[in-house]
């Protein structure tokens, strides 16, 4: 279905007609409900059976990573899976599928919002603060960059920021990218291809 984000993805839609954004919402919850780890997912969580430590950063707001068993895993751009009240702020997990009530609502009265970013929103402090947190610590020997146009700055940023503290930069992507120049490695593919065979040689 052809769809234009304005409508659905920003906080002005949701103002104009919340009902008509969640039933957009319910649909895409439906298609992920039926959505399954692909072989990049299944590397990754693999990858973490070995004893190494993990830590995946993703903007993907489905559950796939987890389904797959990773379990230090950082969304930051939210997750479909959760609303937000936007009476209280709080957030909570919501599974329906369908949803029993559009659009829902919080014990407060308050409207539910799908916990995700929006089009003209920024990125939410706490991912990132964990995310940094990561970089600080200075532990990370591999950094994988997968299947991002790396137009992100702040994606840019802390792949240089792993390199500097001593992380080998691994690319993977399609198409070279903006960090294709600047990393140890640049692996032209896609993650499902390539992850298989590529990470079993780090555990
Ligand atoms: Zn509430």
């Amino acid at each position: 279905m052809q769809f234009d984000p304005e409508e659905y993805a920003t906080p002005q839609a949701f103002a104009r007609d919340p009902a008509k954004v969640w039933t957009w919402y319910d649909m895409r919850r439906q298609e992920m409900a039926g959505a399954r780890p692909n072989p990049a997912h299944t590397a990754l969580a693999e990858l973490e059976k070995t004893g190494r430590r993990v830590f995946v950063v993703t903007q993907n707001v489905d559950d796939l990573h987890e389904q797959a068993g990773s379990r230090d895993v950082t969304h930051n751009r939210g997750s479909m899976w959760h609303v937000r009240c936007l009476r209280d702020g709080a957030v909570e997990e919501n599974r329906l599928v369908p949803l029993t009530e559009i659009p829902p609502r919080c014990g407060c009265g308050g409207l539910f919002r799908p916990a995700v970013v929006w089009f003209g929103e920024t990125l939410p402090r706490q991912p990132l603060e964990t995310a940094r947190r990561y970089l600080l610590a200075g532990e990370i020997d591999v950094c994988l960059v997968v299947g991002t146009e790396a137009s992100f700055g702040y994606i840019v940023e802390w792949s240089f920021h792993a390199r500097e503290s001593g992380a080998l930069l691994v690319d993977v992507n399609p198409r070279a990218t903006g960090l294709s120049d600047a990393v140890g490695f640049h692996l032209e593919g896609k993650a499902g291809e390539i992850l298989p065979w590529l990470l079993p040689e780090l555990s």
